[in-house]
């Protein structure tokens, strides 16, 4: 339970990482952090303890009594945790687009999938984030070097940069928790996953 996971909102609550439940407790603890509720109240410490294992969900024992352990917390003080860059390489690529073809939304393994210039290399589309989608063989055939429109094809999403990126210890396997969407942007939730985690 004390490393279950704790998204991390910045004073202007912008989700910035994702943390375990036990540092999230010690920053909370020191008033360096404010657990958050389902009804995106603020807690310190004390409040926060008084809600207690009433629920059931997610309480700790202490000494002192039961705690919850928060799913989201906001830092009360300047952040030090960087806003860390999503490296643009072909994992990342695949992860954004969870190894479906953006112009059929068919799920392919990843040997399967190539990637796309949505606007084609020799037209001057560049190689970025927002030019690069997963393609089917098929559908990478089918469009040739021609842009979307030419082709008659749409692409599932609109090709964006991740806007955010969690610390290595959280693999891309981990859902996100439905209390943290309200902190998530469209993206970022889509990103991740759309299954929920109840825990
Ligand atoms: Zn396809």
């Amino acid at each position: 339970m004390l490393g279950s996971a704790v998204l991390v909102l910045n004073r202007s609550y912008m989700a910035i990482d994702v943390t375990t439940a036990r540092k999230a407790l010690v920053l909370l603890y020191k008033g360096a952090a404010a657990a958050v509720d389902e009804e995106l109240r603020i807690f310190d410490f004390d409040s926060w303890r008084e809600l207690a294992a009433a629920r059931g969900d997610g309480a700790l024992g202490t000494i002192q009594g039961f705690i919850r352990i928060p799913k989201v917390i906001l830092l009360q003080t300047y952040s030090r945790i960087p806003r860390r860059e999503v490296r643009f390489n072909r994992f990342n690529i695949y992860l954004r687009d969870r190894n479906t073809c953006q112009y059929c939304g068919a799920h392919f393994p990843k040997n399967e999938l190539t990637l796309d210039h949505v606007k084609p290399r020799s037209r001057g589309g560049r190689t970025t984030w927002e030019n690069i989608v997963c393609s089917c063989i098929p559908c990478n055939l089918r469009k040739g070097g021609r842009t979307p429109q030419e082709a008659g094809m749409r692409l599932v999403r609109a090709p964006v940069k991740p806007a955010w990126w969690p610390t290595s210890k959280f693999n891309a396997s981990h859902l996100v928790k439905k209390e943290w969407l309200p902190f998530l942007s469209f993206v970022d939730a889509a990103y991740w996953n759309t299954k929920l985690q109840e825990d």
